[in-house]
């Protein structure tokens, strides 16, 4: 094969262990016309679409500890920048309510977020 693609590098999810073989890492897909992500990620083709343009975007890397996390809601959250759920629970007091709330939503298993999500009902009806 006389291709300049390089071969495809691993990504790994730090967290849950994911891992996926991924063909970019940046804000800018290549084959893509006019997409500019938002924060650098892990980007590879979509495998079930024979578009050129499609792609999947695996995850990213924590703005804070730099580790690599992928895109699921249980590893890393997307607010303004990418954060894992360690920093974002290490942080969590300097996340807006509403990101609180719905955090505190999905565990619904742990009594400390089950009551954060209370008091950040009662916050968010006092407005
Ligand atoms: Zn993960
Ligand atoms: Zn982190």
């Amino acid at each position: 094969m006389a291709t300049s693609e390089p071969p495809p590098k691993l990504f790994v999810c730090e967290l849950c262990g994911l891992s996926s073989p991924f063909s970019y890492y940046g804000q800018k897909p290549p084959n893509t016309r006019a997409i500019v992500l938002l924060e650098e990620c892990f980007v590879t083709k979509d495998p079930f679409s024979p578009d050129k343009e499609k792609f999947l975007i695996l995850g990213s890397t924590c703005s804070v500890c730099s580790k690599c996390v992928c895109a699921g809601a249980d590893c890393s959250l997307f607010y303004t920048k990418r954060f894992c759920v360690q920093c974002v629970n290490k942080h969590l007091d300097q996340f807006p309510h509403q990101i609180r709330a719905e955090l505190a939503k999905k565990s619904c298993s742990c009594p400390c977020l089950t009551l954060r999500a209370r008091s950040g009902r009662s916050l968010r009806a006092d407005q």
